[in-house]
């Protein structure tokens, strides 16, 4: 692959400016379409041979529009995320209770937190809070699914206040249980983070082979 050219390329977004770097390569495996991607902060353009070089810098101008759209996008979707409110998470607590738990867990608040770094929820049992949900509000913008499964993870809890088999198999009614805990474990790993179970674990729940936190 010839190298055409590498270059800076500003791109805005939301008033923020991001800076990528634009390579682009004549690729001689291509005849006619040109291809691109984005990989963190690089967009890679190829390019089939046969494009003139006058060509080439309309092309790349038609790929930086189109990633600054994709972003635009993808900025867009965060912020409709970010704007889900406590009322909406009443609402869908409700909705999952009826659902998958014959509407029998009750509760007194579930609102979102911003102290929870992480913890993805947390849900208090006796005491004068009893029955607080809280969910961090690190996973505001995570598909719908998993904050889904955050909310039934916690709702669970109010029937089996520990992490026992029991517990587990209370909460597999629900049915994208497994999907969205790999979900968890894949940003986790991306992030190199670890994501704690919401509240600290009594000894006897704690999972027999292995111990330790069985992560959200
Ligand atoms: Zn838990």
């Amino acid at each position: 692959m010839t190298t055409i050219l590498e270059r800076e390329v500003p791109i805005e977004c939301a008033g923020e400016i991001q800076t990528l770097t634009l390579i682009a390569h004549y690729d001689s495996r291509l005849r006619k379409t040109v291809r691109w991607s984005v990989q963190g902060d690089a967009i890679t353009v190829r390019i089939p041979p046969c494009v003139r070089r006058k060509e080439v810098d309309r092309i790349l101008e038609d790929v930086i529009s189109r990633v600054r759209r994709d972003r635009d996008r993808a900025r867009q979707k965060r912020d409709r995320a970010l704007q889900r409110q406590d009322a909406d998470l009443q609402a869908r607590a409700r909705a999952l209770n009826r659902l998958y738990f014959d509407g029998e867990l009750t509760w007194r608040t579930i609102r979102w937190v911003g102290n929870m770094q992480r913890r993805l929820g947390s849900c208090t049992n006796g005491g004068p809070t009893d029955g607080d949900i809280r969910l961090s509000e690190r996973i505001r913008s995570w598909p719908s699914y998993v904050v889904d499964y955050v909310i039934a993870h916690e709702l669970a809890h109010r029937k089996f206040p520990n992490h026992s088999s029991a517990f587990w198999a209370y909460l597999a009614r629900y049915p994208h249980m497994e999907r969205a805990r790999g979900f968890i474990e894949g940003v986790a790993f991306a992030d190199g983070a670890v994501f704690e179970e919401d509240a600290g674990l009594a000894p006897a729940d704690l999972p027999e082979a292995g111990g330790g936190n069985r992560p959200l």
